[in-house]
């Protein structure tokens, strides 16, 4: 889509088979966690900044599937999945299957940025968490809940592209899975590569059937388009109908690159999704 100026951010709250009453709804809350996100930019925040503020409100809002929102596993449990990777030092920080915490995606960034791992799983990921509210790194609201590093106003699987004004581009995922999912299994939103990624030239963010998107590593795919010369449309495009064809599932991805063009892809029925960019000293918002 067309080149945009930078900063920019742009917002998915989950592809799928979105009942028509709760579209409207997605959409809402992927636009103020678009704005949320824009927000930190203008406090001076960096991309990564601004992809976590905007996770979080995905995550703190009830109202998509991440978070307070997530779906429970078939034991009745909310188990939570989670990545953020910095495009500028290609490094990424993941949690997976995390339980009473309400906001994994900055557990996942504190963990790639003040630890030597890049990825924690399961009960020992809630001693990582005690480590970070300890040491200062994030505070709490209250026990699981983080209170937002920027300020903030204000389904399905959540994820942002942001661009600073640098050109430096973060991506985020945050999920609770898929429907009925077994205690313990994890799908593609805290995988490199698959749920999401992010280079010094481009990044993705994809949402659906997370078995099939490891498959064909979805988001490293449509970033490689881009890597070849491809159309940022083009790549989006191209990448989904590689996940159709090797998997006959559904998906859905949105990528923004480092002068902040954007593209979207999805074959579900809906994929609510926000796009806002410093346009001329407007902010201009795109919501379909
Ligand atoms: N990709 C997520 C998963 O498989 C689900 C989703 O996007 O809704 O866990």
């Amino acid at each position: 889509m067309r080149a945009m100026s930078l900063p920019m951010i742009i917002v998915h709250g989950g592809a799928g088979n979105w009942k028509d009453e709760r579209i409207p709804v997605g959409m809402e809350y992927v636009e103020k966690a678009a704005r949320a996100g824009f927000g930190v930019f203008e406090k001076e925040g960096s991309a990564l900044d601004a992809a976590e503020a905007c996770t979080v409100f995905m995550e703190s809002c009830g109202q998509l599937n991440a978070g307070l929102g997530a779906r429970a596993n078939l034991d009745g449990v909310r188990e939570l999945d989670a990545m953020i990777v910095d495009g500028e030092t290609l490094s990424f920080g993941s949690v997976a299957a995390v339980c009473d915490i309400q906001n994994p995606v900055s557990l996942a960034r504190y963990i790639m940025e003040k630890t030597d791992y890049a990825f924690f799983a399961g009960n020992n990921a809630n001693r990582i968490y005690q480590q970070m509210i300890s040491e200062g790194y994030r505070e709490e609201r209250e026990p699981g809940v983080i209170k937002p590093h920027f300020e903030v106003f204000g389904a399905d699987t959540v994820g942002c592209v942001a661009v600073d004004s640098k050109g430096n581009i973060a991506a985020t995922s945050s999920t609770g899975g898929i429907s009925k999912k077994l205690p313990g299994r994890v799908g593609d939103s805290p995988v490199m590569g698959a749920g999401a990624f992010a280079n010094e030239i481009c990044g993705a963010t994809a949402t659906g059937w997370g078995e099939n998107i490891m498959r064909v590593t979805l988001t490293r795919m449509a970033v490689l388009y881009v890597e070849q010369g491809i159309d940022l449309q083009k790549a989006a495009e191209k990448a989904m109908d590689l996940f159709e064809t090797k998997t006959g599932s559904e998906a859905g991805l949105v990528m923004a690159d480092k002068d902040g063009r954007w593209s979207k892809a999805t074959n579900a029925k809906a994929m609510p999704t926000s796009v806002i960019a410093e346009d001329l000293g407007n902010i201009s918002s795109y919501t379909k």
